[in-house]
């Protein structure tokens, strides 16, 4: 049965899945989502036999109804292959009674590579299937992780260019290197004097800016996303949390049909809304545990109803966390309402207004699935530390976030289901700040000093991302005010 995605703000309606995914946000400023969340079509026993790429098709292909099976599986194929480090491609590893279901193990070491490794396959498909004649040009803002991977995945492709938009100040050491490191003829990067906020608000500007898509339109170019506004982003990252329940089975630490919860490091609410939909597919997961860092809007949302933005930004050791207009909740309040695109429509409205809005308790009834928590740096270091000295397991600042925050919610609520913590990056991604954390005392030391003492510490082989960047020419340099992101992407395209 085709499947069709309309906006959350109700402007636009029979989208097809891949004119949504080319589309990236629609028109009206709402994100697409699909007109029912379909159910799996197969047994958990038979899913516990598959491997990952088998898992995506299964889980995919009831998003994406107008790609072909030949289509699809091509994409699949060519995404999840040897740019991951190992075959499961998502391993889970035990340690501490906690299971971390490792999405790092691609090209750029965050676990955004999951859907970035596939989307650009998934966007050059959609061009083709609906004769797109102009070059598609993704604008993305990122936190640090989603840039590298969105550039790792489109460098020179055929048909697209890439603007990334990076808060300057606001990344990790290796973060910034990897990116202005990046190579290709079609990528640019550029870092922007503010916050990730302003850099999401000022993409999410230009793709509503009638007359710019006109001039850019005449000179053959159109826009694209690679953020997770991107249905194409999220659909791939429902696939793993069915992989991890599937693998979980398998390997006979759960009983067909046990109920486990899930716990999410959290900014943009892109990857725990996955787990949210692979529970409405059909997974057996009870809690889904958000968990945030000092920016902790999404935890004080949970607890009160209240989204309020109004709020000093933060930077913590946890970059990529580091949101206060997480853009995905959209979805769920959208999917709260009972998809009534009105009310969602009017709460955007007044967040955009007056920075906040309140849902009903009718609504936060619907949200009972989740749990939100945060975890400040001496929790999150904290963490890290204990697990390691036990354990011998070393997480990132992120994970250690969750894993953090998933503790406390089995302690205050006494729940045993077992807890798989999304595993978003590798500890190398934020070697100083891990180090920092290992140690109990801030480092002086360089970068790739600290790179090198971990591996010897923790005896974690240097992945060769790390490798890349050590000597890597610097490949781009340019700067921008908040408020000048238009005039830089027309001097980059040249218009
Ligand atoms: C992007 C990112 C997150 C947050 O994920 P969202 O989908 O934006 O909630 C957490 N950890 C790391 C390492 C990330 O790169």
């Amino acid at each position: 049965m085709a499947l069709s995605y309309q906006s959350t703000r109700g402007g636009q309606q029979g989208v097809s899945a891949s004119q949504a995914i080319l589309q990236g946000l629609a028109l009206d400023g709402g994100l697409f989502m699909p007109t029912e969340i379909p159910k799996l079509e197969v047994s958990l026993d038979q899913l516990a036999a598959m491997t990952y790429q088998e898992t995506a098709y299964e889980v995919m292909r009831l998003f994406l109804t107008d790609y072909t099976e030949e289509e699809l599986k091509s994409c699949i194929a060519r995404a999840y292959d040897s740019k991951f480090d190992t075959e499961e491609i998502a391993p889970l590893v035990k340690a501490g009674g906690i299971y971390y279901l490792e999405l790092f193990h691609g090209k750029t070491i965050a676990f955004k590579d999951m859907a970035l490794s596939i989307l650009p396959h998934l966007m050059t498909t959609a061009a083709k299937k609906n004769h797109v004649d102009k070059e598609i040009v993704i604008l993305t803002a990122t936190s640090g992780d989603t840039g590298k991977a969105a550039m790792a995945g489109f460098a020179d492709v055929p048909g697209t260019r890439i603007i990334v938009f990076y808060p300057k100040n606001g990344v990790s050491p290796v973060q910034e290197l990897q990116m202005r490191t990046q190579k290709g003829d079609n990528t640019s990067v550029v870092a922007i004097r503010g916050n990730f906020d302003d850099a999401q608000s000022g993409v999410k500007k230009l793709f509503g800016d009638e007359e710019f898509n006109r001039l850019l339109n005449e000179k053959g170019f159109q826009f694209s996303s690679a953020n997770s506004i991107n249905i194409g982003r999220l659909v791939p990252q429902i696939v793993y949390y069915v992989y991890a329940y599937a693998k979980l089975l398998e390997n006979r630490e759960i009983a067909e049909g046990e109920t486990i919860n899930v716990a999410v490091p959290t900014g943009n609410f892109g990857n725990i809304l996955a787990a949210y939909l692979a529970k409405q597919m059909g997974i057996p997961i009870g809690k889904l545990i958000c968990a945030s860092n000092d920016n902790k809007v999404l935890y004080d949302f949970f607890t009160t109803g209240t989204y309020d933005r109004n709020r000093e930004f933060i930077l913590t050791n946890s970059p990529s966390m580091d949101i206060l207009i997480s853009s995905n909740l959209e979805r769920l309040i959208y999917l709260s309402a009972g998809c009534d695109a009105a009310v969602n429509a009017r709460l955007m409205e007044e967040l955009s207004v007056s920075g906040k809005y309140t849902v009903t308790p009718q609504m936060r009834e619907k949200m009972k699935d989740f749990w939100g928590g945060y975890a400040d740096w001496e929790a999150d270091a904290g963490e890290i530390r204990s697990v390691f000295e036990d354990t011998g397991y070393l997480m990132d600042t992120h994970t250690g976030v969750a894993s953090a925050v998933c503790r406390r919610y089995a302690a205050e609520t006494g729940d045993q289901a077992k807890m798989v913590v999304a595993s978003t990056a590798s500890p190398y991604k934020f070697s100083r700040s891990v180090m920092e954390a290992l140690k109990g005392r801030q480092e002086e030391a360089d970068e790739f000093r600290l790179i090198d003492e971990m591996s010897a510490l923790s005896g974690i082989p240097i992945p060769q991302a790390v490798e890349e960047i050590r000597s890597a020419p610097i490949r781009h340099s340019r700067e921008c005010g908040r408020d000048e992101m238009k005039a830089e992407v027309a001097d980059i395209l040249g218009i």
